[in-house]
This record gives C-alpha cells, structure tokens and sequence, in this order.
C-alpha cells in the first residue's frame, strides 16, 4: 500500500519549495503587496527585497546583479535569449543540440520556420555530450548565436560548456546556456564558463514555480522583451513578481550555503540507487556520461519492460518517478533525447529517471530498491517477447 507521503524521485521535473523559501517569501503575499516601482515606505520595501533577491542569485552564479533580469521561469529566459538575438540584426543562424529541452528546440524551430532564420541542430554521442569539433565546423559567417545546454534533463549529462562558449567567442558568436537543471546543483561560475546569456529555474533549486531569470553578460544587448512600463531595466514590462523573485533569491542563496555537500550526498543517493538496482536486477542499462554529470539524475532501461509500466506500479507503491521515453504531454513518443543518443526504439521506451533531492532519503531508495525486482520480474513476465539473453 501507498504510504500517505510519496518518496518523490522527480526532482527534475519540480522540487519541493524549501520551508526557509517559504518563509522568505510569506511577507510579500498580504503583508507587504506594494508594488516595488512605488516611492512610498511599503514600495520601496518590496522593491529592495527585489533588488536583494537579484543580489542572491547574482553571487550564487559570480554575476553582477545589474546582470540579472526576472523572467517567468526557464521557459521565458530561453524564448527571450534566442529570440531576442536572432530578431536584432543581419544574423539569422542559430546553433543549438539535439538533446536540448523543448523551450529551446522549438524556439529555434520557430525561428527557422517563421522569423527567416536558420537552424543548425548538432549530434551528440552515445552519452549525450556534444562535439566541440562539431561546432567548429557549424559556425558560419551569418551564425549569431549557440545555445547549448549546461546539463541535460533526461539523463544529466553535462556539456563542456566552457569550451563550447569559448569557441564561439572566438568566432565572434554569442552565447547561451540553459542551465535549468544546474544553476543550485553544481557550481557555477559565468566568467570562468566565459557565456554571455544563461538562463535559470527557480522551481528546480527549492524555489516556487513561475519565476525565473535571464543572465545577460555586461555589454550584451539584448532587445526588449514585453513593452510596457520600465520595469527589470526597461526591458521586460510587467509588475514584477515580488514572492516570486524574492523565493528565486532565497532558493539560491539556500542552495549556495551547502552547494558542494548536497551535491555529494546527492550523488552517493544515486550510486546506492544505481548499485542496489545494478546488483539487484540483470539486463539494465544506464544513459548519460557515467561521469561528467549532475548529481542528482539515474536514467535506466529494464530491458523487456515499458518504462510507463514500470513507472505506474512504482505510482501504485507510492513511488514518483518519471518515464526517459514519454514526452511531457504524454503522447508516447519516444524521448528525442534517447534517440539522439542512439538508443534503440524498445532500449528508449523502457527508460525511466529517477531524480533526488534535498528531501530525499537512503531509506527512501532503500524501499525503492525492494520494490523494484518484482516490479521488473512480473513485468518481463508478462511480455511475450521477453526471452532472457543468454
Ligand atoms: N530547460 C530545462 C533543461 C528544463 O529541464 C526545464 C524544465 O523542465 C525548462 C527548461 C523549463 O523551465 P520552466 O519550467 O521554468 O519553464
């Protein structure tokens, strides 16, 4: 039976807001609600706890606050970078990667499609990572921007982002890095990764959902974004989401006081989970680099199961995970992620990803682990196909 607390391994998908979040966040709802581009004391108030959040973000990346525009989330910080470069002078190509998340592939997509741009979509490897050569040779006269991922969501793979971007400055060529799954898991340093636009997620570091950021480097000109008053540097109109931006600043200052002992004990949480699942179950596979990769992400295939299949008996012990093959919307297709990658169809659509957090527990992935054999064991049971290898 469910215990009546799920043991939530999907902290890639959202994470619990931190009760410290909360607390940060709780004055700004009915207490103090003044618009922060008001003069009088409850404005000016809002206001600085703005500028404070903007400041708390800003260290956690070794950006300036003047660097730091709030956006809606990381959907809205990757729209902004990608439109607002391909849409402001004679350079139309975009580069990015095939096993970018969907608010930057259909962004380009829509450029290439709609606003007269061009796209150039790279390969990745077996383990997801991007060819720095392969960008070399993509680079063109008319390229104005590259954006590629700093870690990917699927299966956590981390690109060498730093080289990527120093290759495209020597090029003369911007660019972006969606770092929604880094920014409060690893450290990150923008000058010494050398990007000019990096975009992040409150809601996958602790924080509440709704809000995010664009990092924009000094002496990058970016276009305005929504038109209307002269809020976040004239540039993206809009009273601005106060419990929002200040639960954005409290996330990351929380997650930059234990950055590198989460990011350990999240990374022992998923070897545990990899060698008890590894020792315990034959015939599975796991995706991503072994090594160059974020902590907290274990992606696996059981071969002769369906991922969504695993996924819902876990649901019915009340485990939460998430399916590597399904896309958001549910449809059944497969994960272009995997499918870049080179897995086969069935090795794809058996993917599942588990992913921990600040509240996970070894006893949580304790109980995952004795549940998970007789999962797998009646599910192969059930496939006619299913045949053991030899
Ligand atoms: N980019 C990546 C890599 C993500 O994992 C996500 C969220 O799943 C997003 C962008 C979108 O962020 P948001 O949900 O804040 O719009």
């Amino acid at each position: 039976m469910p215990s009546d607390t799920p043991i939530y391994l999907d902290h890639a998908a959202t994470t619990p807001v931190a009760p410290e979040v909360f607390e940060a966040m709780r004055p700004f709802f009915c207490e103090c609600y003044a618009n922060p581009a008001t003069l009088y004391h409850s404005g000016r108030r809002a206001g600085d706890a703005v500028e404070a959040a903007r400041r708390q973000l800003a260290a956690l990346i070794g950006a300036g606050p003047g660097q730091i525009l709030f956006t809606s989330g990381g959907t809205e910080s990757d729209n902004w970078a990608l439109k607002a470069v391909l849409c402001r002078g004679p350079k139309k190509h975009l580069i990015t990667c095939a096993i970018e998340h969907q608010a930057v592939l259909a962004v380009g997509r829509f450029l290439a499609e709609q606003a007269g741009g061009d796209l150039t979509v790279l390969p990745v490897d077996g383990h997801g990572l991007v060819d720095p050569d392969e960008l070399r040779r993509a680079i063109r006269p008319d390229t104005a921007l590259v954006s590629i991922m700093h870690a990917n969501n699927e299966v956590g793979t981390l690109e060498p982002v730093a080289e990527l971007a120093a290759i495209a400055r020597e090029r003369g060529v911007l660019f972006h890095t969606d770092a929604v799954q880094t920014v409060g898991k690893i450290p990150i340093d923008v000058r010494q990764l050398g990007i000019d636009l990096l975009s992040v997620s409150a809601h996958k570091l602790n924080g509440p959902k709704g809000v995010g950021a664009l990092y924009v480097r000094q002496g990058v000109r970016l276009g305005a974004w929504q038109h209307g008053g002269r809020q976040e540097s004239q540039l993206r109109a809009g009273t601005v989401n106060v419990p929002g931006a200040v639960g954005l600043g409290a996330a990351a200052e929380l997650a930059g006081r234990n950055l590198e002992a989460n990011g350990r004990r999240e990374w022992a949480l998923v070897e545990k989970l990899w060698g008890g699942i590894s020792g315990r179950i034959a015939h599975v596979r796991r995706h991503g680099h072994p090594a160059k990769r974020i902590p907290g992400i274990l992606n696996v295939s059981f071969d002769g199961t369906e991922g969504e299949a695993v996924l819902l008996q876990l649901d019915n012990l009340g485990i939460e995970a998430a399916a590597g093959s399904a896309c958001a919307s549910g449809s059944g297709d497969i994960s272009h992620v995997l499918k870049a990658m080179g897995l086969s169809p069935n090795s794809a659509r058996a993917a599942i990803r588990f992913s921990v957090g600040r509240t996970t527990t070894g006893d949580q992935i304790d109980r995952v682990l004795s549940a998970l054999p007789s999962i797998i064991g009646r599910l192969r049971d059930l496939n006619p196909l299913w045949k053991t290898p030899e």
